[in-house]
């Protein structure tokens, strides 16, 4: 099938993919020492070079790009810690300046790092030289207990996962070693791979496995069939819990003038961190399985193209819950398991009025934010708010999707093995039409 306004992409055999497979690690006291002086160095790095960047500049209007190696014989200290994490910190930074001249109004100009709010972590790149007696030497190599990598050494790892087979010359780019709040150490092996090309004949589309999402603030999502995500108990719970323990440490002191905070504070400040990491794995673990369970149930999902920072601002109240449920994260989980499948999720256009419109006659009313049903004056159908704006959304994309390709062919499941081919331009419908199929009832016929 062709692009659909640049949104979508169909695969082919000679795309190399990225992604990554992330180890729990059990660095040795030595290798957290050296961990702790990487960061560091890295953060020395970005520091001292947006300095001396800023100073050119506003001293002689000049753009320098001063390299890590210069700065390594007035700190020594920098020889000793991998070299290529410090080379990532420049790249970072000429990102971080490049997005700013770029898009001024989105970016900011970037800002000296400190210790106390970043999140410690450091990446290296994979490099391989052939030595003399032909052995090949690489700088980052995983092995079944154990990543290697400069510097450090061996780490010890779990190996909960093998590269997957359908991964085809899966050759390493980098490895990212983190530090998270509950203190638990990570080695993230980035890859980069081919897949095989996936023969999926695109032109029918069994309309039973087209499904739309509808963006819930104080859920996940309500789909088109009318069914309600939300986030499980188990998750609810956390988070009362969270505000428990963030409660007592607003009551703890933190730290008077140069002072150390005190053993309470410090106490309470890793049982927050504990809690806010088991949270952040609780919705990964819960929108992995979902996505994934969606990805193998449905051919093509079409979701409201959201943004999120918006809605967060706009609806004040809702603003947290609106960053806890990620719904971001999970709109990603999915596309790229609907695309690991051959299938498809679409974006429809933000500005479409999903849920102003009545699903059932087409007829247009503004609905206030407090309204949670729909209630259309014109066919008197009374359906769910969010519910009505799925079906919308759902009905908007296949029009897109039908304007963009005139021979698709929609089917049911009954039908598609048997007779879809037989009538390329007919919409074969075997069941009761629902209110969503109304729309391209009367556009093919
Ligand atoms: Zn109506």
């Amino acid at each position: 099938m062709p692009a659909l306004n640049g949104k979508r992409t169909s695969k082919k055999s000679s795309d190399r993919q990225n992604k990554a497979i992330r180890y729990r690690a059990y660095p040795t006291e030595g290798q957290v020492v050296l961990f702790n002086k990487t960061v560091g160095c890295k953060r020395k790095i970005w520091n001292l070079i947006l300095a001396d960047r800023k100073k050119a500049w506003q001293n002689e209007r000049k753009t320098i790009k001063p390299t890590p190696a210069q700065y390594k014989d007035k700190y020594p200290y920098l020889k000793e810690v991998d070299s290529l994490a410090l080379c990532n910190a420049q790249i970072d930074l000429d990102q971080s300046f490049s997005n700013f001249f770029n898009n001024p109004k989105h970016f900011r100009y970037p800002k000296l790092k400190c210790k106390r709010k970043e999140h410690p972590s450091y990446t290296t790149n994979y490099q391989a030289y052939t030595k003399k007696d032909g052995t090949l030497s690489e700088s980052i190599h995983v092995g079944n207990k154990f990543i290697r990598l400069p510097k450090m050494g061996y780490v010890k790892i779990v190996k909960h996962r093998e590269v997957p087979s359908e991964w085809m010359n899966a050759e390493i780019k980098s490895a990212t070693f983190s530090r998270e709040s509950d203190g638990a150490y990570y080695i993230s092996v980035l890859y980069e791979f081919e897949l095989e090309a996936q023969e999926t004949d695109n032109s029918v589309i069994d309309i039973d496995k087209v499904i739309a999402f509808d963006y819930k603030s104080d859920g996940l999502f309500c789909d088109s069939n009318g069914k309600v995500a939300d986030m499980p108990k188990y998750f609810r719970k956390s988070e009362k819990k969270l505000a428990k323990l963030q409660r007592e440490l607003s009551r703890k002191t933190r730290a008077r003038k140069n002072e150390d905070p005190s053993k309470n504070y410090l106490k309470q400040k890793k049982k927050v961190g504990k809690l806010h990491q088991h949270i952040a794995n609780q919705r990964l673990d819960h929108h992995h399985k979902k996505s994934k369970e969606i990805a193998n149930l449905y051919d093509i999902v079409f979701i409201e193209d959201l943004e999120m920072k918006g809605i967060a601002n706009k609806k004040r109240h809702l603003g947290k819950s609106t960053m806890d449920n990620a719904w971001g994260l999970f709109t990603t989980l999915l596309k790229y398991k609907l695309e690991d499948r051959g299938k498809i999720l679409i974006r429809v256009d933000r500005f479409f009025p999903s849920s102003q419109i009545c699903s059932n006659c087409g007829h247009k009313q503004k609905l206030s934010l407090s309204e949670r049903t729909y209630k259309c004056p014109s066919c008197g159908t009374v359906i769910d708010r969010d519910h009505n704006a799925a079906i919308n959304i759902r009905n908007e994309g296949l029009n897109v999707l039908r304007s963009e390709d005139k021979n698709i062919t929609f089917t049911t499941a009954g039908a598609a093995g048997s007779h879809a081919c037989e009538d390329k331009n007919k919409t074969s419908v075997s069941r009761e039409p629902t209110p969503a199929d109304s729309v391209h009832l009367s556009v093919k016929q």
